[in-house]
């Protein structure tokens, strides 16, 4: 009998979810409200007391940094062509540029040493990504920000629970967006949240995630809520809602058990998959991974086959995998709008052409582990040069 199909994710929800929705449904209050507020502090005391806005999304998180921060026509945006979509779509809204600089060879997070050759006079934010959970140098990206006087927003995405010498991504000092969506390390379906450390942009990211309204304008249909309201500015509709919150607050509560496990789940691939044609994911010194991801890399030149063929291999065997990212360099729209080719960032593409994303998520067994282990060494054996 063929094994059940092994998900390449599977969020860890259970009756604890399913309750905490459940008594918010129960309250008749469903959009942002108390619950909203009582997970930013929970968010914000697990980030060493970092202030944080729940929104709907980590792209609204990093669209609202940009828009706060007042990059608009002119500016100059330096980010990695190693990521999703979303990172450098923001970019456009504003109308400002995106500067690619490419990845470095292991981590395929930017490569910040050739970041100050590509700051200009019209550069205003470096907007890197922790790409899979791995923090970029922290040390080098204040340090750069710092002597070019130019903004940080992290795209961290996928790093939440990452650290840096100890210290938690998200605390410090930078605007952070994380993103809550269903594949997320904490998972609240759709959702995010954006570090402001500033008090005076940090209301006015609460302003503008609720269409410009006043402060606090939500509880305008409370008891004690005011029916006027004034717009301050064309804002937007980024704000999170009660249902999410009331997972995330599960969720966070969860959070360091279901760390562990992908940690230790990471471990015993790192264990089992040594010794195979592939690279095994660069773990820095000083850097406490998320594991947001657990991106591999085949040594093609020691194969016979593409990328793709081990994907429909492990399809067939009932495992399902994905591939992080196609380089913002080869969509179609990037390429018309900034005349960007192949071969314009030669790290991001030769990372690209090898990685596969293996399951990685706290419900899997160990077993699963030696499944998707034992099955890759298989097909990599019938394809070895
Ligand atoms: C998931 C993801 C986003 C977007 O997150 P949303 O919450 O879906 O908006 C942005 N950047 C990276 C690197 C991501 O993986």
């Amino acid at each position: 009998m063929p094994e059940p199909f092994l998900p390449f994710n599977r969020p860890e929800l259970d009756e604890r979810e399913a309750e905490a929705l459940a008594e918010v449904v129960r309250s008749r209050w469903i959009t942002r409200g108390p619950v909203t507020e009582r997970f930013e502090a929970a968010l914000s005391r697990y980030l060493d007391g970092m202030p944080v806005v729940a929104l709907n999304s980590c792209t609204a998180g990093l669209h609202l940094a940009l828009k706060v921060l007042g990059v608009g026509p002119g500016d100059e945006v330096v980010t990695t062509p190693y990521t999703f979509a979303a990172t450098v779509n923001v970019i456009e809204h504003v109308g400002a540029r995106p500067v690619l600089v490419d990845v470095e060879a292991d981590t395929a997070n930017l490569d910040l040493n050739a970041v100050p050759h590509r700051i200009s006079r019209r550069t205003r934010v470096l907007l890197p990504v922790h790409f899979a959970g791995h923090p970029v140098d922290m040390d080098a990206l204040a340090e750069i920000s710092q002597r070019h006087g130019v903004a940080v927003v992290e795209d961290a995405a996928h790093a939440l629970a990452a650290e840096w010498d100890g210290r938690r991504i998200g605390t410090f000092g930078f605007l952070a967006a994380f993103s809550f969506y269903a594949t997320k390390n904490l998972a609240t379906g759709e959702g995010g949240a954006l570090v402001v450390p500033d008090p005076a942009l940090r209301a006015r990211v609460r302003t503008l995630s609720l269409h410009g309204l006043s402060q606090n304008a939500w509880a305008r249909y409370t008891e004690r809520g005011q029916w006027a309201y004034a717009i301050e500015e064309p804002g937007y509709k980024y704000n999170m809602t009660d249902l999410q919150a009331a997972m995330g607050l599960v969720q966070l509560e969860k959070l360091e058990g279901m760390q562990a496990r992908r940690r230790a789940l990471a471990a015993r691939y790192h264990q089992k998959l040594a010794g195979l044609p592939v690279v095994l994911p660069a773990v820095r010194p000083r850097v406490g991974h998320a594991w947001h991801l657990y991106p591999l890399r085949l040594r093609l030149e020691q194969l016979t086959c593409d990328r793709s063929a081990v994907i429909e291999a492990l399809r067939a065997a009932g495992i399902g995998t994905s591939v992080h990212f196609i380089p913002i360099h080869l969509h179609p729209y990037y390429q018309r709008r900034y005349g960007w080719r192949p071969g314009d960032f030669p790290r991001a593409e030769a990372y690209f052409a090898a990685e596969i994303s293996l399951p990685l998520y706290p419900g899997m067994a160990d077993a699963d582990v030696d499944r998707v282990a034992d099955t890759l060494a298989r097909i990599l054996e019938r394809y070895q040069r």
